[in-house]
């Protein structure tokens, strides 16, 4: 008897920003593929990250639980697969599973991939030409560009799975992230063209918490040589540097990001031709946002829209209306309980998202989720990112920098004195303007403080006590 149970193809990437897919409106590349899931199911314009950082996103996505609950807080953390996961659910319930691609929770012993019959992956964060890659535990290396195997071994794992039941695969790009190094298909890509530069790439961190100016993600200072892959040219104004070290980045960026697209284009063939368009649930998204010039930045980390906001498009064209976009707010951590509904499995009670399936299928609940809990962890390392935490609402968002490590793993203790910002997201959507001590938003600060910490007691988090001479303050 044939299982009427869906499939599933989860492919993220990793970096990948929405404002590069054309579907979102791109002003800077086109992706005809990802345009694909876009057009024949929904695209969500307020998907949000908990954290936003490869290795705690993975997390948060597999373990349906938040970061200082699932303990993987950091780039150093590392996932025991002793936990309940969504792979392990599926695979108990009869789904045949893989992941093959960016894995990038450790290996060896408990940090294995768990719950997936067949796995590939990178280890750590993978090279983008011809990679090492732990194939069920054996080391091997593969010629080849990345992006292009980890999708050759996808369909080869499709191309020979049991055709009487569901499948779960996880295809998971290592690509775009840093260091950006496309193939030679796409190498010429954009050669003669002048990329569009962002609305704040010029961006003087004035009027807002020390953190804005503190890190160092900047494009005109804080790039490498293994970025830019040639030397700067000399005799250039500051101007002129930082703008060709932009068109360097995001053109590789870019290229980077094509060859996703051709590739997702290929798995998206595979389902047509083999009669399992209308049955499998596609989802296309990426670990986080990243700052693709916007406010002068590469990188991610911070709690502001550009490395906050995720793409999320989903196709199932037996549940989901063809080309429909939703502003509804799903978070990472709702898309294990989502796509455990769909398969018919009982999510479990310490999963703490929700599943969106009723939204997919055009019916947002009454009660639905109006506000997010954002924490980042990883205290200074590697781009100097103040700690954090936060809310946002559909208009506003609240962000504490209590700028200290917490003894959390990978992270540089070094407190800085905390700070708020407070930004109104429709007078001020690229968050320029930090509104916390002006008098007419006071009703609003207290407003937010206080749903902070509701969301904050809501998923087992707590409130940082800072460190004063009159004794602790909770931020
Ligand atoms: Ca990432």
């Amino acid at each position: 008897m044939s299982d009427s149970r869906p499939n599933i193809l989860f492919i993220m990437s990793d970096d990948h920003a929405s404002h590069a897919i054309s579907s979102y409106g791109s002003r800077i590349n086109e992706t005809p593929h990802l345009d694909r899931i876009a057009e024949g199911g929904m695209r969500f314009n307020n998907c949000f990250c908990t954290n936003s950082i490869c290795t705690p996103s993975r997390a948060v996505i597999l373990t349906g639980t938040y970061n200082h609950v699932n303990n993987v807080t950091t780039l150093s953390s590392t996932l025991d697969g002793r936990q309940v996961t969504m792979p392990k659910l599926l695979q108990a319930a009869g789904y045949q599973t893989a992941m093959i691609g960016k894995w990038h929770l450790g290996h060896g012993g408990v940090n294995d991939p768990t719950g997936f019959d067949y796995w590939n992956v990178l280890p750590g964060q993978g090279l983008y030409h011809d990679p090492e890659m732990i194939d069920m535990g054996e080391r091997k290396t593969f010629p080849g560009y990345t992006t292009d195997l980890i999708t050759d071994f996808s369909l080869d794992w499709l191309r020979a799975r049991d055709l009487e039941r569901p499948f779960f695969l996880m295809c998971h790009h290592k690509a775009p992230h840093r260091p950006w190094e496309p193939d030679d298909k796409h190498a010429l890509m954009y050669e003669d063209e002048e990329i569009p530069y962002p609305e704040t790439f010029d961006d003087d961190y004035s009027n807002r918490a020390a953190a804005a100016a503190a890190a160092e993600m900047r494009i005109d200072r804080d790039m490498n040589l293994t970025d830019l892959k040639q030397p700067t040219p000399e005799g250039l104004t500051p101007e002129e540097e930082k703008k060709w070290k932009y068109q360097r980045y995001i053109k590789d960026y870019l290229r980077c990001v094509a060859s996703i697209d051709d590739n997702v284009g290929r798995l998206l063939d595979y389902l047509d031709e083999e009669g399992l368009a209308e049955n499998t649930i596609v989802v296309y998204t990426s670990d986080q946002g990243f700052f693709l010039g916007d406010h002068g930045w590469y990188d991610k980390r911070f709690m502001y829209e550009e490395s906050l906001r995720m793409p999320l498009l989903i196709r199932y064209p037996d549940a989901i209306r063809p080309a429909t976009v939703n502003d509804d707010m799903v978070l990472n951590v709702d898309f294990t309980p989502t796509l455990l509904d769909y398969a018919g499995v009982e999510i479990p009670e310490q999963f703490q998202g929700s599943s969106f399936r009723s939204i997919l299928s055009g019916q947002t609940p009454a009660d639905w989720q109006t506000s997010m809990y954002y924490r980042y962890w990883m205290h200074l390392a590697h781009h100097h990112v103040y700690a954090h935490y936060g809310v946002r609402t559909h208009r506003y968002k609240l962000i504490y920098y209590y700028a200290d490590a917490l003894g959390q793993p990978g992270t540089i203790d070094d407190s800085k004195e905390p700070e708020w910002e407070l930004f109104d997201l429709d007078a001020d959507p690229y968050e320029l303007n930090n509104v916390y001590c002006d008098a007419a938003y006071a009703p609003v600060v207290e407003e937010l403080t206080a749903e902070l910490h509701r969301l904050q007691a809501r998923v087992g988090d707590e409130p940082y006590d800072h460190p004063t001479a009159a004794g602790t303050w909770k931020g």
